[in-house]
């Protein structure tokens, strides 16, 4: 079997930690096993490093933050190829471009292009563990880049479609992907089997449980993907094709996402095009805009809201600097949260948008923001209720049973 696995920050988080993950790797490991491991940097390290580059500026030179992330993950795997060699196993530790991930020049959140796979495959025929610094790559000047934070699931998958890997095992600190976030809801139900789609979903809407990228690619590639701990040998949770699963609920999970960043324009003018320009514009500086609402136009004036990601505020309050005159007054927001209910059930069940607004109401919670997809509701509420809202929500739907 050709195995890739990733082992997150906290899986790694300290010395004691790596040399736990090499004992497991041997320890499950058959001897005609080929194993590609890809690991993030030790928890608490890149969020360290990036202090470290706002320090000087609050929108510091991509390209110099990517060389300073990119640190992060390179120290974990040299660590673990050595604790690997001590345990008397061959390993050797790769960079990204060491292992042929070649990117786009976005930095900090660049896509892989291609993999050249020529070195790892010749590395795995010598009978060695091949260990790659995750979470990075490198464009076509030869700069590293970084592939965007949680990135190392995305390294993982990528590099299991480009080998043809058996199967890519994301190894983490719970025990696969739950009905919600067990550290918020503790009756939160672990999940067998998910299908590509609803795991998509959940994680864009804020399960950070596994990289929303990395699903996608998962289920565009075919990679047999499955999330499961670090610290325990439970089997974990399958992400697979949709008519592999026999019994499907009507919902699946809930997802909770607290780092969005609302902003509001009151009055602006309301001629054709004006949307167009607004949000072109921040789409060049390459910010991911999410929900959106215009309200009906009034005395030649609109109101637009809509969401972006926190990281991106200062950078889009810059940007949307050159509109001022368009629009009488522009307000950030960062103290609010997106809750979504997540099920391909949705598809032919009714009744499921009005069970949510009726339990926010039962709580008495404001919703300032409503999106649907076919298999998936959001709302944006004001964070301090964020909690309260998916516990609310995980008993009405049952998710606890
Ligand atoms: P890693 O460092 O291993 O990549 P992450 O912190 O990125 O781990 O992701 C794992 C975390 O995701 C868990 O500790 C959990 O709090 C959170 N999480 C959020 N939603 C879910 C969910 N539906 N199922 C499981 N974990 C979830
Ligand atoms: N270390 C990076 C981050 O914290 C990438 C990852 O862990 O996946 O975002
Ligand atoms: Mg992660």
């Amino acid at each position: 079997m050709l195995l890739v696995q990733k082992y997150g920050g906290t899986s790694v988080g300290d010395l004691e930690r790596i040399n736990n993950v090499a004992k497991r790797v041997l320890e499950t490991k058959k001897p005609q096993d080929r194993v590609v491991i890809v690991v993030s940097a030790m928890s608490g390290e890149t969020d360290k490093l990036l202090g470290y580059a706002l320090h000087f500026d609050p929108l510091p030179d991509p390209r110099e933050v990517d060389m300073i992330l990119s640190s992060g993950e390179r120290v974990t795997s040299a660590l673990l190829a050595i604790a690997l060699q001590t345990l008397g196993h061959k390993a050797i530790s790769l960079s990204g471009r060491n292992a042929g991930i070649f990117t786009d020049s976005y930095h900090t959140k660049a896509h892989i292009e291609h993999i050249d796979t020529q070195r790892i495959l010749q590395l795995l025929d010598e009978g060695q563990i091949v260990i790659v610094a995750g979470f990075q790559g490198v464009n076509e000047k030869g700069d590293v880049t970084t592939l965007g934070r949680g990135g190392s699931d995305l390294s993982a998958v990528a590099l299991a479609g480009a080998l043809k890997a058996d199967l890519c095992e994301i190894y983490t600190d719970v025990e696969g992907v739950f009905t919600t976030d067990p550290r918020i809801e503790p009756n939160a139900k672990k999940i067998d089997k998910i299908s590509y789609d609803e795991m998509l979903e959940l994680a864009s809407m804020g399960a950070k449980v596994l990289l929303n990228r990395s699903v996608e690619l998962a289920k565009k590639l075919d990679v047999k993907l499955v999330t499961r701990s670090t610290f325990s040998d439970n089997p974990g949770t399958l992400i697979t094709k949709e008519e592999d699963i026999m019994e499907q609920p009507i919902i699946s999970g809930i997802a909770l996402d607290k780092n969005q960043a609302r902003v509001s324009i009151a009055e602006v003018e309301d001629r054709p095009g004006i949307a167009a320009e607004i949000f072109g514009t921040l789409a060049e500086a390459n910010i991911n805009v999410d929900m959106i609402v215009q309200t009906i136009g009034y005395d030649g004036k609109t109101d637009l809201d809509f969401t972006i990601p926190k990281t991106e505020l200062e950078l889009a309050k810059s940007v949307l600097k050159s509109f001022k005159g368009s629009f009488a007054q522009i307000e950030y927001d960062d103290n609010i949260a997106k809750v979504s209910i997540v099920g391909v059930g949705m598809k032919s069940h009714t009744g499921i948008a009005s069970k949510v607004f009726t339990t926010f109401a039962n709580e008495q919670i404001n919703i300032m923001m409503i999106s649907t997809s076919e298999i998936k509701i959001s709302v944006l509420i004001d964070l301090q209720y964020a909690e309260l809202a998916i516990r609310s929500m995980h008993s009405a739907f049952e998710l606890d049973k």
